[in-house]
């Protein structure tokens, strides 16, 4: 199964994947399984993941968050 058909914080847990979010400020990354990320975030886009996302070290905004394919 590929990471293509995961488009929303929902899906992650549909599939069983999980994100990677980088902080391109301080180079923090840390990694969310999908039930994680929706207790986090709600169900929303990865967009709006991203926008709405704070850097738990630095406070920075601005994370890139990328899609862990399921193992
Ligand atoms: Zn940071």
């Amino acid at each position: 199964m590929s990471a293509k058909h995961i488009r929303n914080t929902g899906d992650l847990m549909r599939f069983r994947a999980s994100i990677r979010i980088d902080c391109p400020h301080c180079a923090a990354a840390r990694t969310l399984s999908g039930l994680e990320t929706v207790t986090a975030l709600g169900v929303c886009s990865f967009e709006e993941a991203e926008a709405r996302l704070k850097c738990g070290r630095c406070g920075g905004k601005g994370a890139r968050v990328s899609v862990l394919p399921p193992v």
